[in-house]
């Protein structure tokens, strides 16, 4: 854990959490839950709100469920399920030995229902959607009450368990509770608690031809699972009171308070599932894990580290404010994780032949290199030297610019880990003009890279053998989006509109032999190149790695840039 994580985190939930049991309420114990739809895979968002959810139950002793709001048939599928708790788990969380479903809990929900109606605070209704639209009323005006709003307690239950059998067709009655329709919020104009749909569960099956809103059932989950402290995002704050009628009307003791928070915003990217999921569907990328994705699952299989979406989320904080973070930000935490952690490994993009004129045919030396700067317990690897090179054609210039260090006619420069060489002449096609190899000399009393007379030599550049090096495919990322806030469009237009036909570029790289066989997830920095990390498609004929980050981090730029304001 890092020392910033040690310190006692502040923000207005941790406090009316410390106060809660300060004050012995709930028997002074901590309880809260994680609470996903399978409906789509997790998110960076998602990933705020299970270190905020997990993260306070770990810090205050108490604990968090992981449960699945599996409240709606129509649009879940046991493949999130399992991703959902994939990603939480590997996010470093755990929720004890059960699993929660919210259609657990159905049958206690059905006669929590019943009470209502009886106490005379709930009804069927036969209005249909358009029909409660219509009458729900606007922010200024009252809504109109429902025609079957003085229905006996006798018929409510007789309708209510008719439509539980099943008697009647889809859409045609809902319950609704019996609260006010001149309320000024218009959630608690006599919201629907129960819908009539034909549609088999993936636990459930067939059994219930109702299904639960969101508002009638969640404050129910929290209270039968003991849920302390329901902490969700700012959207919930207007159906509070609905969530706190339900719980007191229904007469239950210890009830769950609500606390909610902003949501993260992430730029260049969108995070609602649906819009997810149209990208997945319409093979704009390529599945829920595709790299460019702010899905967990696509974010582990960029090279991101739990520990950086951990320090990311206790980066941004906690608050009651909307606003748009910074992509840098995200991945500045990625860096600052890789920088330490990442064995460094050397490749060539863009490749250019250097051959030595004063080497055999042959020639192979097997020289150490260190694999972490950072990290010395990380030690050394052995990498092959050898007659033919590569190099990055940016690192070779025939006409150098003023103060270019790297390599260009009659000077010279350091090998990484090796010799320091000499560019002697450029080889040309005749026909073309383009350069086919640079011949060059070696300083081999230079080994390691200093030179023996003491020689300056300013610049370091890396190279891979040429026979033994390996080819690999390289994805590099750009942002999938090419505006700031793609969900911004003007009438008619669509948020794909501003995806970036860019996000995905693939080269080929020259790779140092012991980079061939690595198990996807593995993660380098490609000296000089960026984090790279061995992708699930890699063959033993062809490595792929995926581009994490590259090495410049705009984030230290903005911090310093804010800091001298
Ligand atoms: P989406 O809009 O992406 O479909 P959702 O809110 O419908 O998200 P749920 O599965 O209901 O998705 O979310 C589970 C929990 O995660 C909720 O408590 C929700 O408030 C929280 N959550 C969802 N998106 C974010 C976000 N961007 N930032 C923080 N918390 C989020
Ligand atoms: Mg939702």
């Amino acid at each position: 854990m890092s020392m910033e994580a040690e310190k006692e985190k502040q923000d207005f939930i941790r406090n009316i959490v410390r106060e809660d049991l300060s004050l012995g309420k709930n028997n002074g114990s901590i309880h809260t839950r994680f609470p996903p739809e399978p409906n789509g895979f997790l998110h960076i968002g998602h990933a705020k709100a299970i270190c905020i959810d997990f993260g306070i139950a770990e810090e205050f002793g108490g604990k968090c469920n992981l449960r699945l709001d599996d409240t709606n048939p129509c649009k879940e599928d046991p493949i999130y399920v399992q991703a959902i708790e994939d990603d939480v788990r590997w996010l470093g969380f755990d929720w004890g030995p059960k699993l929660f479903h919210a259609s657990d809990f159905f049958d206690q929900m059905f006669d929590c229902a019943v009470f209502l109606i009886r106490k005379g605070l709930a009804y069927v209704c036969d209005l249909n959607s358009e029909e409660l639209r219509r009458t729900r009323g606007t922010l200024t005006e009252a809504g109109i009450e429902s025609p079957f709003r003085s229905r006996s307690v006798d018929e409510n239950l007789r309708l209510f368990n008719e439509m539980r059998e099943g008697k009647y067709p889809e859409g045609s009655k809902t319950l609704r509770a019996k609260i006010d329709m001149a309320n000024p919020n218009i959630i608690m104009r006599d919201p629907v608690m129960y819908r009539i749909l034909f549609e088999a569960h993936h636990r459930t099956g067939d059994k219930w031809k109702i299904y639960p809103t969101y508002d009638w059932a969640h404050g129910l989950e929290d209270y039968f699972e003991g849920i302390t402290h329901s902490i969700c995002t700012l959207e919930f704050e207007i159906h509070r009171p609905l969530y706190d009628w339900f719980l007191e009307n229904l007469e239950l003791a210890q009830r769950p308070r609500q606390i909610e928070f902003a949501r993260l915003n992430l730029a260049f990217t969108v995070m609602s599932k649906r819009k997810l999921l149209e990208l997945v569907q319409g093979s704009y990328v390529k599945g829920w894990d595709d790299p460019r994705l702010p899905t967990i699952a696509g974010m582990r299989r960029r090279g991101y580290s739990p520990a950086a979406i951990r320090n990311f989320c206790d980066l941004i904080g906690v608050t009651k404010f909307n606003s748009l973070t910074d992509f840098a930000l995200l991945e500045h935490c990625l860096r600052e994780d890789l920088n330490k952690k990442a064995p460094r490994a050397m490749a060539v993009l863009n490749p250019i032949k250097l051959v030595f004129s004063n080497l055999p045919d042959g020639h192979v030396e097997w020289l150490d290199a260190i694999n972490n700067p950072e990290d010395p317990s990380a030690g050394t690897r052995k990498v092959p030297f050898s007659k033919e090179l590569y190099i990055d054609a940016d690192d070779f210039r025939e006409v150098p610019p003023p103060k270019y260090y790297r390599l260009s006619p009659g000077q010279e420069v350091r090998l990484r880990y090796a010799y320091v060489i000499k560019c002697l002449e450029i080889v040309k096609d005749p026909v073309t003009g383009e350069i086919k190899e640079i011949i060059c000399s070696v300083d081999s009393d230079s080994k390691g890279g200093n030179t023996k007379d003491g020689r300056k030599i300013k610049g370091t550049i890396h190279w891979v053998s040429a026979p033994l090096s390996h080819c690999a495919e390289l994805r590099l990322y750009e942002p999938l989006f090419k505006t700031e806030i793609p969900d911004d469009v003007p009438p008619g237009g669509d948020f794909k509109d501003n995806l970036n036909p860019d996000s995905l570029k693939i080269v080929k790289a020259f790779l140092e032999p012991s980079l061939a066989k690595q198990s996807p997830g593995t993660i380098f920095q490609f000296e000089r190149v960026g984090y790279f990390c061995a992708d699930k498609d890699s063959t033993p004929a062809m490595p792929v790695f995926n581009r994490a980050a590259t090495l410049k981090d705009s984030w230290s730029k903005i911090e310093n840039k804010q800091k001298t304001k």
